[in-house]
């Protein structure tokens, strides 16, 4: 469907439960009344955002520049704004949260956990060749389309991603992200750019692997240091006893603690652990 202009009615649609909450949103199931169709809504308060509604304009910019074009990322449906609220109407993924399939299962199977980084990977590369840099990949941000178990994975949220001039290494140095998943070059304030999309997505493949986060501490101030020195491992053992050592290898090279050596979404795509994508059989009729 078209992007329709901004509409001052959202009374086109019903809310109902709420799917999901962020830092400035809520994001609820609506039903558009003349079509039955289910979307997901992000409903953000301008008062909230007072003085930051250029972040909403930035998000929709960046959705309509990028969310057509790749079957990996959601897709944005409409938007319009009220007195009140913003409303960005979505494609509805009904298979939830990365994050809450990891915590149900405990960790991912290798085989599994590789097409799902390598399926991500590639929508990167795709953001990443339109100029922009999403900055907040984690799990709470990738979701399934459906609830089957071999579902589409989709990257949401582009709330905090930004247009990058081509091939300058532009530098941006706003302290912005979700602190277990940032880059160290975004604490150290030493200009950042899409590399921190390849860092956190060594963080999502380590997550998937074993259940929990590489950085985790018991403050924000030691997880900050400890990124800032690479300070992980695959630890404790009884968790990483049935991981590869390309697996292992894979992540190590996410999380190179330099971002100009830090290779790129192509770069990544053709380490061994994704480029031997394992054939998947199906069974005779
Ligand atoms: P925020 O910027 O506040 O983090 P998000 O865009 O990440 O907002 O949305 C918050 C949550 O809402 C997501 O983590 C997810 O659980 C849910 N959500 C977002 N978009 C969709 C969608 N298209 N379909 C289903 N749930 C969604
Ligand atoms: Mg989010």
């Amino acid at each position: 469907s078209t992007m329709a202009a901004p509409a001052t009615v959202p009374c086109q649609y019903r809310t109902g439960k709420t799917l999901g909450s962020g830092t400035y949103a809520v994001v609820k199931e609506a039903v558009h009344i003349k079509t039955g169709k289910y979307y997901a809504c992000k409903v953000i308060n301008k008062k909230l955002m007072e003085g930051r509604e250029y972040m909403v304009r930035n998000e929709i910019a960046v959705l309509k520049r990028v969310s057509k074009g790749h079957r990996n990322i959601v897709t944005l449906h409409d938007y319009f704004e009220t007195t009140h609220n913003l409303y960005l109407c979505f494609d509805l993924c009904t298979g939830g949260e990365l994050f809450d399939r990891i915590c149900a299962k405990g960790n991912y199977y290798e085989a599994d956990a590789a097409d799902l980084v390598r399926t991500i990977m590639r929508a990167v590369d795709y953001i990443h060749g339109c100029g922009i840099v999403h900055r907040d990949l984690k799990p709470e941000n990738l979701l399934f389309r459906t609830k089957a178990e071999d579902a589409d994975i989709m990257i949401a949220d582009f709330g905090l991603s930004r247009v990058m001039d081509e091939d300058k290494l532009q530098l941006l140095t706003e302290i912005c992200g979700t602190p277990g998943y940032m880059a160290p070059e975004i604490f150290l304030k030493s200009g950042h750019g899409k590399p921190v999309d390849i860092w956190a997505m060594g963080v999502v493949t380590y997550f998937l692997l074993c259940g929990y986060t590489p950085f985790d501490r018991d403050s924000q101030e030691q997880e900050m240091q400890a990124i800032i020195k690479g300070d992980y491992a695959f630890e404790p053992e009884e968790y990483w006893a049935n991981v590869s050592e390309t697996a292992r290898d894979f992540v190590h090279t996410c999380l190179t603690l330099d971002p100009a050596k830090r290779p790129t979404a192509k770069e990544v795509l053709e380490h061994a652990w994704l480029a031997d994508e394992t054939p998947h059989f199906v069974a005779d009729p």
